[in-house]
């Protein structure tokens, strides 16, 4: 998944009073006022008389923390036979609902609405509908052993799409075939008034690109577009060599106010992106790693999942500690499919991984902070705040992990004179015999395990020293074993353009180690670098650069022309209600991560990236 907000909590285990007839409930999603950010939603639960609690899905899968909105439940009434019944939220676990069932009564109807905050997940024409933020079930089930019949009440003329089958469409009623609840909650949908549906194979399994935009405009895609989609489904396959899903769905949502969004499922992913996502060539570059990332995580994620991730209900905790597989490899494998897909060029790829690596050695953090701590923290550090990341560390259990996965494969490849890669990992660990959706949890030794049956080394020493040591360096040995080196350059890199232009933000972490808001604002500082040594920190907003007006072009200037003087760059900084001048001493110009061919030894990134599929 790509990242999100929301807090840790304490658990407490509840004594539970639950209905064992509790098996199929009712759901009702009336989706009318989507794009008002309101959905409206009953659920009917079998019950027998006596305590009950109702519990709000909180841990939800691919979000590996307790983000269920719960803050965005509002109106909340339970009833049966059209009596109140009162409740009450359990004082310590907000997600619990309290209540006493009366004698005679055997079903309880709950309703309630999703208040969703603006741009988050609808726009006037679209919406993404998630099931688990429409409903509550008898706390202490497991999601397999509860059956859901749902219905959706769309608004008129919006079309649906989602990997939950439809059982039948009663004018603006859709009804859908009772499943878990674990694989409702997996099978989200888009809607939307402008709904285009691109099929991605011919024959054989059903793979589809769905796509909601605002406008129609924004639905057409060019040729060779539409040929890398196509190709990336064969290239998982060759990759994997057998899926664990009955068809696929690419989600997609084209919107500057619907909110962004990247989440695997088995037989979807929810891939939420700029109304120009097809037309602008950086988005473009940007879609294609989205789209790379979530259908990996079909295979590394979903199929194969940590153990500590593969909860058996939405109220047990997660544990992160092996993030770096689940996300690092598949944001390698983002990377590495759309690069064999076409939909990435060669320069794009090390366009990419120069971005990574000089990002994760310039993390200052790396000097208190093990990797596998920003995984075992993910509660911390998934919302974490952008002030002093540098100095935190924040997700790098994504960009970090990939740089190990990089170097695993370049080592693989090298050792054995090309003969064997990660893709034989991938197809050991990942593919196997072809499934539906299904869960096969595994452990730290099972990863050295496969590893070690690929190719014999000391996979467990190799991944210690990565994963649980704390390294003052990052992990590049992937890029200068594979035939480049990491180098810098005035010229801007790809992937740091796609950043900025995404997060109208300019990053200057590699020069005077600062990152800006476009209007000058202090994001964070790189507490070993130039502006930070000047007095710059968070939180505080350039006003001027060498006695001009503040824009991002005359910061660059006054960076590029500081090469050749010895003045330092004067930067008028706000803090709060007062304003201080700093000297900024940095003369070493613009700076940007590349690679550069290193002609001593073989391309081996090269390889990595050639196509597989036939
Ligand atoms: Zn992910």
């Amino acid at each position: 998944m790509k990242p999100i907000r929301i807090f840790s909590i304490t658990i407490i285990l509840f004594l539970v009073c639950v209905s064992a007839a509790a098996q199929t409930l009712t759901l009702n999603v009336d989706a009318s006022d989507a794009a008002r950010n309101i959905v409206h939603t009953r659920i009917t639960i079998p019950v027998r008389p006596g305590p009950m609690t109702l519990f709000y899905p909180k841990w939800i899968p691919g979000e590996h923390t307790p983000t269920g909105p719960i803050d965005d439940l509002v109106g909340l009434k339970l009833s049966a036979g059209g009596k109140t019944i009162p409740w009450r939220r359990d004082d310590v676990e907000m997600f619990a609902f309290h209540c006493e069932i009366p004698q005679g009564v055997s079903t309880l109807d709950v309703s309630f609405d999703d208040a969703s905050q603006p741009e988050s997940t609808a726009s006037a024409k679209l919406a993404r509908l998630k099931w688990n933020r429409l409903l509550v079930y008898p706390e202490g089930m497991t999601s397999d052993s509860i059956s859901v019949k749902a219905s959706l009440k769309l608004p008129t003329g919006w079309r649906l799409a989602s990997a939950l089958p439809v059982a039948g469409d009663n004018k603006q009623e859709l009804q859908f075939k009772a499943v878990s609840l674990t694989e409702l909650v997996d099978s989200p949908a888009i809607i939307g008034a402008n709904l285009r549906d691109v099929p991605l194979t011919s024959n054989g399994i059903m793979h589809e690109m769905d796509i909601a935009a605002d406008t129609t405009a924004a639905l057409e895609m060019k040729p060779e577009t539409l040929t890398g989609l196509k190709r990336i489904v064969q290239e998982a396959y060759a990759l994997f060599g057998a899926r664990h899903y009955r068809s696929y769905k690419f989600l997609v949502t084209l919107s500057d106010h619907g909110g962004s969004e990247g989440l695997e499922h088995h037989e979807s992913s929810e891939d939420g992106v700029g109304e120009k996502a097809f037309s602008e060539e950086l988005e473009l570059l940007d879609f294609a790693e989205l789209i790379g990332h979530e259908y990996a995580h079909s295979w590394n994620g979903k199929y194969r999942r940590p153990a500590g991730l593969a909860t058996p209900d939405f109220e047990q905790p997660m544990r992160g500690e092996l993030l770096w597989v689940y996300e690092g490899l598949t944001q390698y494998l983002g990377k590495v499919l759309p690069s064999r897909s076409g939909l990435w060029t060669a320069d794009d790829f090390r366009e990419a991984m120069a971005s990574v690596a000089a990002d994760m050695e310039n993390q200052s953090g790396r000097e208190w902070r093990p990797l596998v701590d920003t995984a075992v923290a993910v509660q911390l550090t998934y919302p974490s705040p952008r002030a002093w990341l540098n100095y935190r560390r924040r997700v790098d259990y994504y960009d970090e992990g990939s740089l190990v996965w990089l170097e695993a494969d370049v080592l693989i490849r090298t050792r054995s004179n090309g003969k064997l890669s990660l893709d034989d990992f991938c197809k050991r660990f990942h593919g196997g015999q072809a499934t539906g959706p299904m869960v096969k949890p595994y452990t730290f030794d099972d990863v050295v395990n496969t590893l070690n049956d690929v190719m014999p080394y000391d996979w467990r020493a190799f991944l210690n020293a990565r994963i649980n040591a704390v390294n003052p360096h990052a992990p590049i040995a992937g890029i200068t074993d594979g035939g480049w080196k990491l180098v810098y350059t005035d010229k801007p890199n790809t992937e740091i353009r796609i950043a900025d232009h995404t997060r109208k933000t300019v990053d200057l972490s590699f020069s005077i180690g600062v990152l800006l808001k476009e209007d000058g604002s202090v994001l964070d500082v790189n507490p070993n670098l130039a502006a930070f040594k000047a007095g710059v920190a968070p939180g505080m907003k350039i006003l001027s650069v060498n006695g001009r007006t503040w824009s991002p072009d005359v910061l660059h200037e006054a960076i590029a022309s500081a090469k050749d003087n010895r003045n330092p760059i004067e930067l008028v900084v706000e803090n709060g209600s007062f304003n201080e001048t700093y000297k900024v001493n940095y003369h070493a110009g613009e700076r940007y991560p590349h690679l550069e061919r290193d002609e001593r030894k073989p391309d081996v990134l090269g390889e990595v990236i050639k196509s597989r599929a036939k």
